[in-house]
């Protein structure tokens, strides 16, 4: 039986939109896009961001955090 912690530990994992793989969320930025005209943001990892991965309709703003 998963103790609390692990399932607190699987919680903290987000997928990577570009390329599918999970990633904990301090190795993820949230990039800005635009889907049907509404603005939404896309989780990607930083490999992903620092690749030139960008959504659609990205307006150009790179929030990346440097740890
Ligand atoms: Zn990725």
């Amino acid at each position: 039986m998963p103790s609390a912690k692990a399932r607190d530990n699987k919680a903290l994992v987000a997928t990577c939109v570009a390329c599918g793989k999970n990633f904990s969320p301090e190795a993820m930025v949230a990039l800005a896009g635009r889907v049907e005209g509404r603005a939404r943001p896309f989780p990607v990892c930083v490999a992903c961001a620092d690749g030139g991965w960008r959504p659609p309709g990205f307006d150009g703003i790179y929030g990346y955090r440097p740890s």
